[in-house]
């Protein structure tokens, strides 16, 4: 599994000196110590962790995710273009900051509140205590507004895409538990920093463990070639929705000449499905944007930035970037879909599909962060779904059952283990952890089974080009040994309960209606909502918790008038006190009765 640089393509390609020029270039100044902490002294933000990643490459990692981890743990303030400076690795996406005529414009205050404050005082130190005069969320994922409260309490114009507040708060609000559980898979969260451990996500070195933020925008745009000035800054939007966010925007500094491309391209290939769960992305539409990026910008700017990675100067270096990140990501569209349409599978797919030679040989089309492996798998779920059409595979037992089978026709558990050291010896380690995995799920008792597919999985890891999956591979054989220890993540403050709509928060309820223990109830529940002047309907039936605005008159078990911040409160079990009632307070008991917990460390490589 060891890779050498020798290995890779890439190895006399000018730009790879021209990453590493571009990376350091405009530097002003680092943060240091480059540590981050919260009120409570506790560590958020550590970059000098990752001081290692200056020696040179060990044999437990890839060479080209070392050299992808030496330049993204990069730190500071650096100047991107006269007046635009950002400031990067000090979370894992960047801040960049447009000096205007009385102060700054923050675009993407980083994930958490306690990093923002650290760049913008590492930025202040160098150009003067500016008051930050605006905010841009250039779009709706949490490392690029989690931290607003860090650079201002409000009362500035904040600008956002359409769409915004909705998706901002979409993810925690339905899957959040189980996406929070597998980041701390994707981005090895609870792995040591070392060359046996994390050494970064492609994207970035890792996530902050602060606290999360959000301010909602004051303005919305809403359109492609919408020109706003913000503090003398005027800046010209591309909504590019549906691409790498549901709601997202690249914009042009025409006094800058500068083009903030968000997170659509970006120095690595990335991802159209995160390892750790999301809606499936669209490669189509995303090539789209980037065709129209270049239409309306590429002659109009002499540097690209993004809100990760470093930026991109020159005309030629500009035009060759957007081009082949574009084609990126149409050729793994379009050749899916081709091969899709003659009968392959994702898997299969996966396994013949490669890049055109000039892009596989570009750095920046590199999965570090998604891979062509698992983005092609997402192209194929997006247009057919889980099923392969195979019927071997339409009623298949679940893992645990199927594993018990396995190993029951292989002979037992000690059988497997030595028929996977077979396929370990001959270099077989994708099917040795197959097995393996079968006989921990048929019996997690088994030492022997759990030592080895660790090892197994720390080999996978060592040798995994793309960051999530070394993250992936390091974490399981971390669990299989260790157990599951809890891992320390970022945590969401008051924002962003408050942020959620009154039918996301109906939502919210009814994704933990315990289904069975509710088959029996029937109740419905009125919410005059006092403050907003709303008027809102539950119903529990069937165990389905369903709602409806402006209801028609008709009884119902219970009458809650009360302000969102007290449906809020009752969410977070705070109680009825000063909620005033009409009908039995029973209804309300009956369906708290009912509601279940996530479990925040399910297992993942054991059953
Ligand atoms: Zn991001």
């Amino acid at each position: 599994m060891q890779v050498s640089m020798a290995d890779l393509p890439l190895h006399d390609q000018p730009n790879d000196h021209d990453d590493f020029a571009d990376a350091d270039r405009g530097f002003v100044a680092r943060l240091t110590p480059g540590v981050v902490t919260a009120a409570d002294g506790r560590v958020v933000w550590d970059s000098d962790a990752y001081a290692f990643l200056e020696e040179e490459c060990p044999g437990t990692a890839h060479p080209g995710l070392w050299r992808q981890g030496r330049l993204c743990a990069r730190q500071g303030l650096y100047e991107v273009t006269g007046g635009v400076y950002q400031v990067r690795g000090l979370d894992l996406s960047n801040m960049t900051l447009v000096e205007g005529d009385t102060g700054v414009v923050v675009v993407d205050p980083l994930l958490s509140v306690e990093c923002a404050e650290a760049a913008l005082g590492l930025y202040r130190r160098h150009r003067g205590d500016r008051p930050v005069t605006g905010v841009i969320y250039t779009h709706a994922h949490v490392d690029h507004f989690g931290g607003v409260r860090g650079v201002t309490g409000g009362g500035v114009p904040i600008l956002a895409p359409a769409g915004f507040m909705e998706h901002a708060v979409t993810e925690h609000v339905y899957a959040g538990p189980a996406i929070t559980r597998r980041a701390v898979y994707m981005y090895g969260q609870a792995l040591d920093r070392s060359p046996y451990g994390q050494i970064g996500a492609g994207l970035g070195m890792a996530t902050s463990t602060g606290t999360v933020s959000l301010l909602p925008p004051t303005l919305c745009v809403g359109r492609t070639g919408q020109e706003e000035v913000v503090d003398g800054v005027r800046i010209v939007f591309q909504l590019t929705p549906g691409a790498e966010a549901p709601a997202e925007t690249n914009f042009l500094l025409p006094d800058h000449r500068a083009l903030c491309l968000a997170e659509n391209a970006t120095h690595n290939q990335h991802t159209l499905l995160p390892l750790r769960g999301s809606a499936v992305r669209d490669a189509r539409a995303w090539a789209r944007h980037l065709t129209e990026t270049i239409s309306l910008f590429g002659e109009r700017a002499d540097v690209a930035f993004a809100s990760h990675h470093w930026p991109t100067w020159g005309a030629d270096a500009l035009t060759r970037f957007l081009t082949q990140q574009r084609d990126l990501y149409a050729y793994l569209h379009d050749q899916t879909v081709r091969l899709m349409n003659k009968g392959l599978t994702g898997p299969e797919i996966a396994e013949t599909l490669r890049l055109p030679p000039p892009l596989e040989r570009a750095w920046h089309a590199r999965g570090f962060h998604g891979s062509l492996s698992h983005d092609v798998k997402a192209v194929y779920q997006r247009y057919l779904g889980w099923f392969d059409g195979n019927p071997a595979h339409l009623w298949e037992h679940p893992p645990r059952e199927s594993a018990i089978r396995y190993v029951e026709c292989l002979g037992g558990g000690a059988a497997v283990v030595v028929l996977a050291k077979g396929y370990i010896g001959d270099g077989d380690l994708r099917f040795a952890a197959q097995l393996l995995n079968h006989a921990v799920f048929a019996d997690e008792g088994n030492k022997e089974a759990r030592d080895l597919l660790a090892d197994v999985y720390t080999r996978l890891g060592y040798g995994a080009e793309n960051g999530t999956w070394r993250n992936f591979y390091l974490t399981g054989a971390r669990e299989l040994t260790d157990g599951i220890a809890p891992a320390v993540t970022a945590s969401a403050g008051p924002d962003l309960a408050q942020a959620l709509g009154v039918d996301q928060i109906f939502d919210s309820i009814a994704i933990r209606v315990h289904g069975p223990r509710a088959w029996n109830e029937r109740l419905s529940i009125d919410w005059h909502l006092t403050d907003l002047g709303e008027r809102h309907r539950t119903t529990l039936s069937n165990g389905a918790f369903v709602h409806q605005a402006d209801p028609p008159d008709e009884p119902v078990d219970l009458t809650l008038r009360l302000t969102k911040a007290q449906l809020v409160g009752l969410l977070a079990g705070r109680g009825v006190e000063g909620v005033e009632r009409e009908g039995s307070i029973g209804a309300l008991q009956r369906l708290v009765a009912v509601l279940d917990d996530p479990r925040p460390d399910f297992p993942i490589v054991t059953p």
